[in-house]
């Protein structure tokens, strides 16, 4: 591991005074990054602690919606009351990732910026655009089972693999950052970057800016329900998930969210298969249409052609879960 020096901040001036500078990275569960510096993956020469900040709270929004701070757990978030009744999908997503100890510890900020499983990433010897740009992508001919099929580009086909950022996708949060420069909102389809050229730039957060809170709008009256396939039940990554939330009237779709993990480059948004569904009955067949609309212009690697079918099949059984 590379040497580095640590600050431990008292609240959100003093966080990002100590992020100028030299480069530095925030630390709050240090699930993601505290394995990467370990790995030699993440060599930030300045590490700040900003777990001390007051920024743990789950509160109701003006409009009736509900903001999450940044350091609010994912065991806090997922055992909400408001969560559970109001934002299921949001629920569901986080309990079925990691583990309890995991979830403890994991922050909704850090949630939203951990990084890929890809296997060359994780290795510091392998070459990666991703961790070393111009160096190339070697899973695009070896070992992408686990990898991409929307949004890939010739220079890097990794998928993201947190199952939060799907759930907040399919529910249009918005996330709340604060800089040296003021404050901004960005909507969550405008965080993630896809990698075209550039897989190393992942999100549009700026360097020093800090990630205060994610906002859920108000969802009463709609259902949401995530559905995760992968290789075992339990401590292990999407190879397909489904986040939706649908609102009815009777049998008819009134209007509908949906967002794919396991499958994108970034949590994938389906805004064509959204469109189709509205106005729809509830029907199987309605449902496998849309999902094969959302898999349009999926493009598979010599391992990874099954995940096509497998998220088509895990997104239509999400909403005859959630319409049932
Ligand atoms: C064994 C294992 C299994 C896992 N399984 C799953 C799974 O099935 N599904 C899943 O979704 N996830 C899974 N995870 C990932 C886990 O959810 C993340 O590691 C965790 O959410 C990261 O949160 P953290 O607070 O620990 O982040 P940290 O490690 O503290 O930080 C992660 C990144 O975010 C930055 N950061 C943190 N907070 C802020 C902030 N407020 N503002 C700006 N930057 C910030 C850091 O600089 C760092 O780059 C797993 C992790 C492990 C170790
Ligand atoms: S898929 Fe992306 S993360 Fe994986 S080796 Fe290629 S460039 Fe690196």
């Amino acid at each position: 591991m590379k040497r580095f020096t640590m600050t431990r901040v008292g609240d959100i001036d003093e966080a990002l005074q100590a992020s100028q500078g030299a480069p530095a990275r925030y630390v709050a569960g240090g699930t993601t990054l505290v394995d990467l510096m370990r790995q030699d993956v993440e060599r930030p020469e300045h590490v700040i602690a900003i777990n001390r900040l007051a920024l743990a709270t789950i509160d109701a929004a003006a409009d009736g919606g509900l903001v999450l701070g940044a350091l609010a757990t994912n065991s806090a978030v997922a055992h909400h009351p408001r969560v559970r009744a109001e934002y299921r999908v949001l629920a569901e997503a986080i309990l079925s990732g990691a583990t309890t100890q995991i979830r403890n510890m994991a922050t909704t900020g850090g949630n939203l910026l951990q990084r890929t499983r890809c296997i060359y990433f994780r290795d510091p010897h392998a070459a990666c655009n991703k961790r070393e740009p111009g160096s190339g992508c070697p899973a695009i001919t070896g070992f992408n089972r686990n990898l991409a099929v929307l949004g890939t580009s010739e220079h890097c086909i990794a998928t993201n693999p947190s199952d939060q950022n799907v759930a907040l996708m399919a529910l249009d949060a918005r996330i709340s950052v604060r800089s040296a420069a003021g404050a901004r909102t960005i909507p969550i389809g405008e965080f993630f970057v896809l990698p075209g050229a550039t897989p190393n730039i992942e999100t549009t957060l700026q360097p020093g800016e800090l990630i205060v809170a994610a906002t859920l709008p108000p969802m009463r009256g709609w259902r949401s329900h995530y559905l995760k396939l992968r290789d075992r039940q339990s401590y292990e990554f999407a190879l397909a998930s489904a986040a939706v939330a649908v609102q009815l009237a009777g049998t008819t779709v009134t209007d509908v969210r949906i967002a794919l993990g396991g499958v994108g480059t970034i949590p994938w948004r389906a805004p064509e298969a959204e469109a189709a569904l509205r106005g729809a009955t509830v029907s199987r067949t309605a449902f496998r249409a849309a999902a094969e609309i959302a898999l349009n212009g999926a493009q598979s690697q010599s391992e990874n052609a099954f995940k096509i079918e497998l998220a088509t099949r895990c997104l239509t059984q999400a909403l005859i879960e959630v319409t049932a």
